[in-house]
């Protein structure tokens, strides 16, 4: 991993790494690609440097434009229950943000479409992953409510901010038996779920109780929505 702006704390950082994989494994996290995964992404590449030194404790940090950048234990809970039955081949993320989950879950399937409403982080997340030798992501600056129906169908679909509703296009661009991991509900009060999808109907699954910044409708920056 080369990153010439950071400091050497890839190196240093192997023993509070090893501490955050106990913690993830303790919490119930039983998937060694996983949890492999989250040992081997350098986090630190993802936050500001002055938060480097926190960057492999299980929190979510600050990464700019009032968005943070995932809680490792959300990321393996989410990135675990995606995989549970078998690989998939094409996964829609929405709520790229700074692409750290994009960055643990990219090498465990196919390819990945990932959507961002902001777009300096989608640059910066494209810039990041290609630097750590990530070549399976497609990134678009679009809104993650509308999904990419271009490239549907998906066979799994990881969602990164919570709608107070399951959006339908979304589940519309489903594959059949594919299925979607979200949050939803209201802020400081979600719920974790996971639909798969049967025919035209949805098996729902309520994982974990959680807490996501809220997904928002249409583009930062036009004019219809500051
Ligand atoms: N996945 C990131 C965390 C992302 S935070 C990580 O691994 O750290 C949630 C992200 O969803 C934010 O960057 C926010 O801008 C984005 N977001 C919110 N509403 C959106 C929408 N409608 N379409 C696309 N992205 C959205």
């Amino acid at each position: 991993m080369n990153n010439p702006g950071h400091s050497g704390i890839g190196m240093t950082s192997a023993r509070t790494r090893e501490r955050l994989i106990k913690r993830l494994t303790s919490q119930g996290i039983k998937s060694l690609a996983v949890l492999d995964r989250i040992r081997n992404v350098p986090r630190h590449l993802f936050v500001d440097e002055a938060l480097e030194s926190r960057a492999y404790e299980d929190t979510a940090l600050p990464i700019g434009h009032g968005q943070t950048i995932s809680q490792p234990f959300v990321v393996a809970r989410m990135t675990e229950a995606l995989l549970r039955d078998g690989p998939l081949k094409k996964v829609l993320e929405v709520g790229t943000g700074c692409g750290y989950q994009t960055a643990v879950l990219a090498p465990l399937v196919g390819s990945i479409y990932s959507i961002e409403r902001i777009k300096p982080l989608a640059d910066r997340a494209s810039v990041l992953l290609k630097e750590i030798g990530i070549r399976n992501v497609q990134f678009s600056h679009s809104d993650g409510w509308e999904g990419l129906p271009r490239f549907q169908p998906f066979d799994g679909i990881i969602v990164a901010a919570a709608p107070q509703e399951i959006p339908q296009l979304l589940l519309g661009q489903l594959a059949q038996g594919g299925r979607m991991v979200i949050p939803v509900g209201p802020s400081r009060n979600q719920d974790l779920v996971m639909l798969t999808r049967k025919g035209d109907t949805f098996e729902r699954e309520v994982l974990d109780k959680v807490s996501f910044v809220p997904l928002l409708e249409g583009l930062k920056g036009t004019s219809k929505y500051p």
